[in-house]
């Protein structure tokens, strides 16, 4: 499928309004699947527009980018990326080849390469203790995001991070190998972020890619990172994601 900026408006632009964006998602779909299967997503899509309050456009190319750019350092390839759902799954995914097969330790270095690109296109950072609360608990299940910018404090709930099928479900607790306690979680978290960091020339050409299409294949996706990597430091991958 070709660019399916609308109206030669890119994704950016078109996206800024809640309506643009539903109009803009309608017409990509229509493109993908038909008018009928367009229609037949039409409940999918409000649930997916709703579970994203806040979310914006940037903000999920940049969540996917990260996935996408972790999947990528461990050397697995993908079949596409997209922050506006396709196959079958009205949501944003990055979707890895078929034969994919990734260690818990690796899954948790994919899941958390997502949340910390998102947060940090963001301009949120979590302090220590907050990284504690994500991924070990915290007394009304919240944890806190802090703005680089204005320093505002906001508790976001936990259940959309850690819970099951959801992006951090291989750290939780009862689930995963790793973290157990509060050390190791910020350590867990902080070789996360150092990860992330060395490969967002990557992340950010991916999301901006996706960010334009809507979808991008999983070979473009190849193609732009190791092109934004040529010449900067090998990725940082932490040393349990490295194991077997
Ligand atoms: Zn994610």
């Amino acid at each position: 499928m070709g660019p399916a900026s609308a109206h030669g408006r890119s994704w950016a632009s078109a996206a800024r309004t809640r309506t643009g964006e539903r109009q803009l998602v309608r017409q990509v779909k229509t493109r993908m699947w038909g008018a009928r299967g367009a229609q037949d997503s039409e409940e999918n899509e409000t649930m997916s527009l709703a579970q994203r309050e806040g979310d914006s456009f940037e903000y999920l190319a940049c969540h996917e980018g990260g996935h996408a750019a972790a999947f990528l350092s461990l050397g697995f390839s993908l079949t596409y990326v997209t922050i506006i759902g396709y196959e079958h799954e009205p949501r944003p995914h990055t979707k890895p080849s078929d034969g994919y097969s990734a260690t818990r330790c690796q899954e948790a270095l994919i899941g958390a390469s997502g949340l910390i690109a998102g947060f940090w296109f963001n301009g949120q950072i979590m302090s220590d203790a907050a990284i504690v609360e994500l991924l070990i608990g915290s007394r009304d299940d919240r944890f806190e995001l802090v703005g680089m910018i204005w320093g505002q404090r906001t508790r976001f709930p936990r259940a959309p991070f850690v819970g099951q099928r959801n992006d951090l479900a291989p750290v939780s607790p009862g689930m995963g190998v790793l973290p157990l306690t509060a050390d190791q979680a910020i350590r867990f978290w902080r070789q996360c972020e150092a990860f992330v960091a060395s490969v967002s020339p990557a992340i950010n050409v991916i999301a901006g890619e996706v960010l334009k299409h809507g979808r991008i294949d999983g070979d473009e996706a190849g193609r732009l990172a190791r092109t934004a990597m040529i010449g900067r430091p090998a990725a940082r991958i932490p040393p349990w994601a490295a194991e077997e």
